[in-house]
């Protein structure tokens, strides 16, 4: 019965063989950067590609400043320690999210606690959350503090996901009115704007992901987005051994880390920034023709953007039914070589954070049963 979908999708990308789920694609100035670096041998924590790589994301974005790191993970934990997470204190969080969110956390001993998702946005709830605060948690010397454990709620971290933009006025209002540091988990939003503005740019911090998967890739990497300048210089300091800047001497004045991305990889960044207006206006040509045939499919909805926002379209997303059909149905694409997954398994039911407060994630607990991701590869 799902023959009809797989033809569909056959046709879109062409091709009766193997259709991933999201393949990058190549097909500008990238191996001529990359050429360029092997000539000049600079393809490592130096180079010219580093530094222009940072110049076109923080145009792009519209923020202060833009730091590369190694991968959207390093970037994340860097971004949680730079918003001021310490050991013990715990961090608002989904449960619908990749490990990476969660794993940030708990690298400074954090602790995640999981509230549920809207049902427009699939992401972070403001409302969820200021029900969950109001009941659980008090406010005290300008810190918030949870009633039942008496650590300290310092941060929250929204992800935009599969690309579509949370509910950010009403997120900023909670945040502000809890004193939490607003930390976004844009690793999926690349291209994604709330109200004209990107994501990653509204809080304290942002993070993007450039891993092999992503709207454009640098192979692995990910960066620290900043609307401070100082607070991004800090980051930069960090992420190269907290080293202070000499000819020869190797002082360093605190603990830092090596998470900086190489200049191979930024040349690959540089290239893939110089067409992303194509990748995402291909990406949307793709969504609008999945939301087209869907809607002539009865009991299965398209995943539209939600309202006042432009979504990249990263992970085409379907709900099917319920989780039998939702089962049935990637049974029979994978069979059909036409690669489907399901929503992530949910944070909460992971052994490592399945100690973690939780409220009922009643949302959540649908979107996991339903979710299934479609290709979303650039038709190019
Ligand atoms: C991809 C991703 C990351 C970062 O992953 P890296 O592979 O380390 O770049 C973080 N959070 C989410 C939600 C992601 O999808």
């Amino acid at each position: 019965m799902y023959k009809d979908i797989i033809r569909f999708i056959q046709t879109l990308y062409g091709t009766r063989e193997m259709i991933p789920l999201h393949a990058p694609r190549f097909m500008g100035n990238e191996k001529k950067y990359l050429d360029e670096c092997i000539d000049s041998t600079f393809v490592s924590s130096v180079g010219k590609f580093v530094d222009r790589f940072e110049k076109m994301v923080t145009e792009y974005t519209g923020s202060q400043k833009a730091v590369v790191c190694v991968n959207g993970t390093n970037a994340l934990h860097l971004a949680l320690l730079l918003a001021g997470v310490e050991r013990d204190d715990e961090v608002i969080t989904q449960s619908l999210t990749f490990i990476a969110t969660c794993n940030a956390i708990s690298y400074i001993g954090a602790y995640p606690i999981f509230i549920d998702v809207d049902k427009d946005t699939m992401g972070l709830s403001p409302s969820a959350i200021e029900a969950w605060l109001n009941a659980f948690a008090f406010v005290k010397n300008h810190a918030c503090y949870n009633k039942k454990t008496g650590r300290r709620i310092k941060a929250c971290v929204p992800m935009h996901t599969f690309g579509h933009p949370v509910h950010l006025d009403e997120l900023i209002n909670v945040c502000e009115k809890y004193h939490l540091e607003l930390v976004e988990d844009a690793a999926e939003s690349i291209g994604s704007f709330y109200k004209g503005k990107h994501t990653g740019t509204f809080g304290k911090v942002g993070v993007l992901s450039f891993n092999g998967n992503k709207t454009i890739t640098t192979g692995g990497g990910g960066m620290l987005l900043f609307n401070n300048e100082k607070l991004g210089a800090h980051a930069k300091h960090l992420t190269t051994q907290a080293k202070i800047p000499h000819r020869w001497e190797f002082v360093h004045d605190e603990i830092g880390y090596n998470y900086r991305m190489p200049n191979i990889n930024a040349a690959l960044g540089c290239a893939q920034m110089e067409y992303i207006d194509t990748i995402l206006a291909n990406k949307r040509e793709t969504a609008m023709k999945y939301k087209e045939f869907f809607q002539m499919v009865e009991d299965i909805d398209f995943f539209d953007e939600p309202e006042n926002c432009r979504s990249n379209f990263w992970l085409n997303a379907i709900l099917l039914k319920n989780k039998e059909t939702r089962n049935d149905f990637l049974q029979c694409s994978n069979d059909n070589h036409v690669m489907t997954r399901p929503i992530w398994s949910l944070m909460n039911r992971l052994p490592m954070f399945a100690k973690c407060q939780t409220d009922d994630l009643t949302n959540t607990i649908w979107f996991e049963e339903r979710v299934v991701n479609l290709p979303s590869s650039a038709r190019l």
